[in-house]
């Protein structure tokens, strides 16, 4: 039984907002082409057929949307995609995910969403003041109650969500602010997304340190706890990949073992990339209408990519050394050892604040 991941960019880099830090918009000026538009029936149809050519009865696969804004391809692109996996001969379990802003969730899209149980990744930023600042409209207007309205009506349908929360330097700083944010609007599930520098830089203003990450987190580690031991249980994706990783084995996050994944990116065209941030003319391994996701797994580059070792002098005598390795490639200068790497990992430092207390939580009681 194989359990497959992809991620489609229906839209390519195409995106209503404008928002400050947007990798996505950093990665596509680097390529030819910037925005492949929107994806076609041709494509979508050769993709559903090359995706499963390789799949058997019994297999898992998920498939993930993001973008630009994947939304933007239109509520009849993603009508006629789920229609034609059903369509499909093979019994696979397949299971949904899309990655939104917001700004044009409906009515019309809750029931859809809820209709072909989509798992929601909402993009809102730790409160209008951080949300505002970076996340404007193409006009320049905040968007925050936008995309709060949509929050609202994911409630209202029961739509499965998770808050994604970019990370900047700044809000490294103002961790009760965010907490506040988390409380006040009853977050349950929540994913902070550390802000990168561009591709080849070392830093940026928005850009988190290894110092501003193990901070926050330790910080938030401990408000965590403490409502924890109030009764309210809010899941923070960090903290659950820590765990299920010692308690269960169970890798929750790319690049958590330090070892390079192939995502299966599949831009609006149809080129495929092996991770999502590596979206580049030179990383494209091949393209979906033409290639089974085994032949494009087989390609040169791909093996490259997956079996790059990372060799970092801060880790050599890391106690943690074992369930890390380096962690995430591109993470490198804002989560673990830095530009440069001189001893001090952030990651580590978040590991041995939390670690000793996850376990003893993750314990079963003594009777
Ligand atoms: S760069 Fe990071 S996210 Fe991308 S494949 Fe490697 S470990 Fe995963
Ligand atoms: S030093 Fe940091 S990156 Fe290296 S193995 Fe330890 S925790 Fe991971």
């Amino acid at each position: 039984m194989k359990h497959i991941q992809i991620l489609i960019k229906p839209a390519s880099s195409l995106c209503n907002l404008r928002c400050s830090y947007c990798f996505y918009a950093d990665i596509s000026s680097m390529r030819q082409v910037r925005s492949f538009g929107r994806m076609n029936p041709e494509v979508t149809e050769k993709l559903i057929e090359n995706v499963f050519a390789d799949l058997a009865d019994g297999d898992y696969l998920t498939i993930g949307f993001q973008g630009g804004e994947p939304t933007l391809a239109g509520l009849k692109y993603f009508k006629n995609f789920t229609a034609l996996v059903k369509a499909q001969p093979k019994n696979v379990t397949v299971e949904y995910a899309v990655q939104t802003n917001g700004t044009k969730i409906d009515e019309e899209w809750c029931r859809f969403l809820q209709q072909e149980n989509f798992l929601v990744g909402l993009s809102i930023d730790g409160g209008l003041e951080f949300h505002d600042r970076h996340r404007p409209d193409a006009a320049g207007r905040g968007t925050y109650q936008r995309v709060l309205a949509a929050k609202r009506l994911f409630d209202r349908y029961g739509i499965r969500y998770n808050i994604l929360c970019v990370l900047t330097r700044e809000m490294t700083t103002q961790v009760r602010q965010v907490w506040a944010f988390i409380q006040e609007e009853e977050i349950a599930f929540i994913q902070f997304i550390p802000c990168l520098a561009e591709l080849g830089e070392e830093e940026n203003e928005f850009a988190v340190t290894p110092r501003g990450f193990a901070d926050f987190y330790s910080e938030l580690f401990t408000l965590w706890q403490q409502e924890m031991q109030r009764g309210r249980y809010v899941s923070v994706k960090l903290f659950d990949d820590i765990t299920n990783l010692l308690v269960n084995g169970v890798v929750g996050a790319c690049g958590m073992l330090g070892r390079c994944q192939m995502q299966y990116v599949i831009e609006a065209n149809g080129n495929v990339y092996p991770c999502d941030f590596y979206v580049l003319d030179e990383m494209c391994v091949g393209n979906i209408t033409q290639q089974t996701l085994r032949e494009l797994f087989e390609q040169p580059l791909t093996q490259r990519f997956i079996c790059d070792k990372r060799e970092y002098q801060t880790c050599t005598d890391c106690e943690f050394y074992k369930m890390c390795r380096g962690g995430c490639q591109r993470m490198k200068d804002a989560c673990y050892v830095g530009a440069e790497d001189d001893g001090y990992c952030g990651y580590r430092e978040v590991l041995k604040k939390v670690l000793q207390p996850l376990l003893t939580m993750a314990a079963p009681p003594v009777r």
